[in-house]
């Protein structure tokens, strides 16, 4: 998608730094983190949000789990604890219309 901030990182149009790449995500450090670690899980597909996922997605999100585990123990907070965040639709404040999940971790988080 032309002018989607993700879709340009991911052809490399746009610097980032990334932790980690496979068929299906992208996973880089968020530009304004909210915690002391911050990442973000993207699907190589431009997917605007959840409710843009078809079935015919599944093969992409079924390793989406596996994927936070890998960096979770990349970022050596497996043992910490971490969150999972998928923020869909303006009252959730989803700012890029492209699927992304948070992996937030690193300190005590604020409750829910
Ligand atoms: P959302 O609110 O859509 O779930 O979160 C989007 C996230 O993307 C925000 O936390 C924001 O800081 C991050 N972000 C926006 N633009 C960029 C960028 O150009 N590079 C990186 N690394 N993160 C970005
Ligand atoms: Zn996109």
């Amino acid at each position: 998608m032309e002018n989607c901030i993700f879709c340009k990182i991911i052809k490399g149009q746009i610097p980032s730094s990334k932790l980690y790449e496979d068929d299906d995500f992208i996973v880089i450090r968020d530009i304004n983190p909210l915690y002391k670690v911050h990442t973000l899980i993207i699907t190589k597909k431009h997917i605007a949000s959840v409710n843009e996922v078809t079935d015919g997605d599944s093969e992409i999100f079924r390793s989406l789990f596996s994927v936070a585990k890998k960096i979770a123990e990349k970022e050596n907070v497996n043992g910490s604890g971490f969150r999972l965040v998928v923020n869909s639709g303006k009252d959730a404040g989803q700012l890029v219309p492209h699927f992304h999940m948070h992996l937030l971790a690193g300190e005590k988080l604020r409750e829910l």
